[in-house]
């Protein structure tokens, strides 16, 4: 989701106004004793659109002066955020420190909109007009106090920001989409065909939908489901011909098309490097993902040591993934696997509000910094959740965090936040 970024002189108004645009839905975040409250960043709505404003702080002069410190936070937004919004006190005028702002601010290829707050009345529209000498296009007229001219900034505010993409699958895009993969012989079709036959439920077309004949509506525990890509499966139609390449594209067009993918795994075989190439592509396509071990049947008691140590060796980049240990010939366990598709759906469509995140964040980085590099503490300045399926959070620092820290921030995020049985993407924008 797009960063809308508000940088403004002590005084001017700016956190009446970013409550305003807030809808004050997300109250301000009361000052931790001993903790600066440098940025804070919270989520936005307006007409239907998601947006992350972050508050850069006050223009407090540090160490360097204040022009040096006013200098540093219009480089930070500059840096993190899709639009800036600069607030100004019409009622003051531009000011030194503004202009030099402003100059920062015009050299940036970001989108910026101008703020005159304090236009409580009509009378002050005639205090706007000097702001238009700060170069930064025509100054809209607010009142923070009153919400004059709130909305009109925040319809500016949406036009500025960049096209995003779409969102691919829509909320409410019918039956959830779901791959059943692995290489062959495992019991793809096996498994499909115990779906159906067991709830004697292959719907064939629900109610004004019209079903892609290469799918299977299948319905499990009381909801319909859409296996797709299934055509080669339920036919058994075994294309010898059929290339191990091709079979690879086969399962990674499926894993495409869907949202959550089951990836069948023989658990009376070792785990081989296939099942693992087909995992590793879930985790690539960022679907959610549930390992079955099929062939339960199959499993004694040595299989079954053997293939914990399988486990601890080669699925530790997954441990967030469900298993379940099912068996296709004699049902075992077939049930548990609408369930588990739920859970990891959900994890796939989780959003962390802004300050929930930001306030734990804050907490984990004191305890933990960063490992210094090069002589230089990365600091981090706050994060957001950009995305949902997967989730993906972007986290804005002062300089490049290694590997092996991400993993710890994402061990935290997941200790936390959950995320069972969805891939988390961490990105992170470093500030030049
Ligand atoms: P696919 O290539 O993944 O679709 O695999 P199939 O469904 O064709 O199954 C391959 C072989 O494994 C067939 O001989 C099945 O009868 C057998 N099979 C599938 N599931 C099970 C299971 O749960 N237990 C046992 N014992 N055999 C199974």
């Amino acid at each position: 989701q797009p960063v809308l970024a508000v940088v403004g002189r002590p005084n001017v108004g700016k956190s009446t106004l970013v409550n305003r645009l807030l809808g004050r839905r997300e109250a301000v975040v009361q000052d931790t004793p001993g903790v600066t409250r440098d940025r804070v960043a919270y989520d936005a709505l307006w007409n239907g659109r998601r947006f992350t404003v972050v508050d850069t702080g006050g223009w407090e002069p540090d160490a360097k002066g204040m022009m040096a410190s006013v200098a540093a936070q219009a480089e930070l937004a500059m840096h993190t955020a899709d639009a800036v919004l600069l607030v100004v006190d019409a009622r003051v005028g531009p000011t030194e420190t503004e202009e030099a702002v402003a100059r920062v601010l015009r050299r940036s290829q970001r989108p910026v909109l101008l703020a005159a707050n304090k236009v409580d009345d009509e009378r002050g529209l005639a205090d706007v007009h000097s702001l238009w000498s700060l170069g930064l296009g025509e100054p809209m007229p607010v009142s923070a106090l009153h919400g004059r001219g709130s909305g009109d900034l925040l319809d500016a505010v949406l036009a500025a920001f960049p096209e995003t993409p779409r969102e691919v699958f829509g909320a409410s895009g019918g039956p959830r989409r779901v791959a059943l993969v692995g290489k062959p012989n495992v019991g793809k079709s096996s498994l499909l065909n115990k779906l159906t036959g067991e709830e004697r439920a292959v719907v064939h077309d629900v109610a004004g939908t019209t079903v892609d004949p290469v799918d299977s509506l299948v319905e499990l525990d009381g909801e319909v489901w859409r296996f797709v890509d299934t055509a080669g499966l339920r036919k058994r139609v075994k294309t010898a011909s059929g290339t191990e390449y091709y079979a690879s594209l086969r399962t990674k067009s499926a894993i495409e098309a869907a949202e959550v993918a089951i990836v069948l795994v023989d658990a009376s075989q070792p785990l081989s490097e296939q099942d693992l190439r087909v995992i590793t592509m879930v985790v690539e396509a960022g679907r959610a993902l549930v390992i079955a071990y099929n062939k339960w049947d199959l499993v004694d008691g040595d299989r079954r040591r053997q293939l914990e140590k399988e486990i601890d060796r080669e699925l530790v980049r997954v441990r967030w993934a469900e298993r379940v240990n099912v068996s296709a010939k004699t049902g075992r366990a077939v049930a548990k696997l609408a369930p588990t598709l739920r859970t990891a759906l959900e994890s796939w469509d989780t959003r962390v509000p802004t300050g929930r995140l930001n306030g734990w964040l804050n907490e984990l980085v004191a305890a933990h910094p960063p490992p210094v590099r090069g002589g230089k503490q990365p600091k981090i300045l706050f994060a957001t959740q950009a995305q949902t399926r997967p989730p993906t959070f972007v986290l804005f620092t002062t300089g490049f965090l290694e590997a092996g820290y991400r993993r710890f921030l994402e061990r935290k995020l997941r200790e936390t936040f959950g995320f069972t049985g969805s891939p988390v993407r961490i990105s992170v924008r470093v500030r030049e």
